[in-house]
């Protein structure tokens, strides 16, 4: 998001070192000896560098530990590899809910429900959100929860969770107003869900005051009349 050349986290210059030191990869949280970080030590394995925005989600979520989705959500997002709108959103708010979620709760099987998460989202095509009245973050909360409960088309409490959830991501997001903006509809999308999995699971996942950092890439951005808009 922030550069095309320097830290795929902040934007910043690289700086490389003569010696070579024990790094952390900031998606995949594997280790590694390396001569190279940016001014603020973010390291990036090769690996996590060379990956698609939609296996950077995956991995990320995969080796996360947080119980923040909003914050989560934030980290990923500041990568050049997730465009400022576009699909890959309708993945990222399953995957950082279903990544918090197993780390609340203990949960191991985060990677079969990574899995299934995507190939849900990746059903849901740009743009979703002006010509179905259906924004795809807000359909993603409703993956999330058809996923913990197992929710099928015969189901009866957990289909109506898993409705209920993506109707109240639609109202926040609705009375928010267009234009789009894939930003402000993920953060409101999430804040629904912390609140459906405590008021129905009692599962407590954390939130977090947003202050939006990608304004000077929207061109639509509502500025003021957004919720999130920090002022930059
Ligand atoms: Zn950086
Ligand atoms: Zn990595």
């Amino acid at each position: 998001m922030k550069s095309k050349t320097g830290c795929l986290i902040c934007g910043e210059e690289l700086v490389y070192q003569t010696d070579y030191k024990t790094m952390e990869c900031y998606y995949c949280k594997k280790t590694f000896q390396s001569n190279v970080s940016c001014i603020n030590n973010h390291f990036v394995c090769d690996h996590c560098h060379a990956q698609s925005g939609m296996d950077l989600i995956e991995t990320y979520c995969l080796n996360s530990k947080s119980v923040n989705p909003a914050d989560m959500a934030t980290e990923i997002m500041h990568s050049d590899k997730i465009s400022m709108h576009g699909p890959e959103h309708h993945f990222l708010v399953p995957a950082v809910l279903i990544s918090a979620y197993c780390n609340a709760t203990g949960d191991d099987t985060r990677l079969e429900k990574l899995r299934i998460a995507r190939k849900r989202a990746e059903k849901i095509p740009g743009g979703f959100c002006g010509t179905h009245g259906n924004c795809g973050a807000g359909v993603g909360t409703g993956i999330f929860i058809s996923i913990i409960t197992k929710s099928t088309p015969l189901s009866k409490e957990e289909w109506r969770l898993s409705n209920l959830i993506t109707g109240r991501s639609l109202i926040s997001i609705a009375n928010h107003g267009g234009p789009r903006c894939c930003k402000r509809d993920v953060y409101l999308a999430l804040e629904e869900a912390v609140r459906f999995v405590k008021e129905k699971f009692n599962v407590g996942l954390e939130s977090s005051k947003i202050h939006c950092r990608f304004s000077k890439f929207n061109k639509e951005c509502l500025k003021e009349e957004c919720l999130f808009f920090a002022g930059c």
